[in-house]
């Protein structure tokens, strides 16, 4: 993703892993491969590769950081999966050893740099990069950051610390940064100033957010995991096996959706391939992605 500047804002991606994630049949219940198909003419080649390339019956999935720059603030959105954590959704993802802070530090930045750490859900690709493992311990890997929880969605995890969308996170990536103080369990309206602030958007989890930016007249939404693939932009009805409400989750969907079309306002979602940030405009009956390059 090139740096997208909105204002005087800049966002920035550190992306920590890419590949064939999402398989159909299991992933998106509702989904089918021909409606797919038929929506390839917007999203190959980015996201859906040409036929001869791709791996048929999976979508691939991107796992990644933004890194959001204010005049005053540096802030990191989702911090997917972490090293050295034992993981049992994916092979790839068990004790991962990938090199997320020196992509950090090409940007100039170290984690002691980092002001806020937002978190649109807790579930285990979003929260890994929140601790390090230092002596035998879990501890906050950006040690003057504050850590922004959802309180709904961290009240909902501690009661299901076991489900398999968490795969042991809450215990080494959202605890540790409870107990060593760092973290903030906020509301739905909270907003660190007027250039970011949170939008619940329940459904994927029920503490689901989204984080609007806004600066001098140019917006964008992050949107997590309210939506996992560009085809969902079309077809909002696709909820996915990890949705907590899959009624809920096409709700979000639709509203976000409503409020993007035919706007210039970004999406950022938290899975889509490079270039990762487009615009959603009409496409007859139903959207689509537009992007800038
Ligand atoms: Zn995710």
């Amino acid at each position: 993703m090139k740096t997208l500047q909105l204002g005087n804002v800049t966002i920035d991606r550190i992306q920590e892993w890419v590949g064939p994630l999402f398989e159909i049949a299991n992933f998106f219940p509702s989904g089918d491969w021909d409606t797919i198909e038929s929506q390839r003419g917007w999203l190959e080649p980015h996201f859906l590769p040409p036929k001869d390339l791709m791996r048929k019956g999976f979508l691939d999935a991107s796992l990644h950081t933004f890194v959001v720059r204010t005049p005053h603030h540096n802030i990191l959105i989702d911090t997917c999966v972490g090293n050295h954590k034992e993981r049992s959704i994916l092979p790839d993802w068990n004790m991962m050893d990938s090199d997320y802070i020196s992509k950090l530090a090409n940007m100039g930045l170290a984690p002691g740099d980092i002001d806020f750490v937002m978190c649109t859900h807790l579930h285990v690709d979003h929260v890994g990069w929140n601790t390090k493992l230092e002596d035998g311990r879990w501890v906050p890997t950006f040690p003057k950051a504050r850590y922004v929880f959802h309180k709904t969605e961290y009240d909902h995890w501690q009661e299901n610390r076991g489900h398999h969308g968490m795969d042991g996170a809450f215990d080494d990536s959202v605890l540790p940064v409870i107990e060593a103080g760092r973290a903030d369990l906020v509301a739905g309206d909270f907003a660190i100033d007027d250039s970011i602030w949170l939008e619940p958007s329940p459904g994927h989890t029920p503490g689901h957010v989204c984080i609007n930016v806004a600066s001098q007249g140019a917006s964008g939404l992050f949107t997590g995991d309210s939506f996992h693939h560009p085809i969902q932009i079309a077809y909002p009805e696709w909820s996915t096996a990890f949705c907590s409400d899959i009624v809920q989750s096409g709700v979000a969907r639709q509203n976000i959706l409503d409020k993007l079309v035919d706007t210039d306002a970004y999406i950022l979602a938290a899975h889509f391939n490079d270039p990762t940030a487009a615009r959603v405009v009409s496409n007859g009956d139903r959207y689509k992605l537009k992007l800038d390059i």
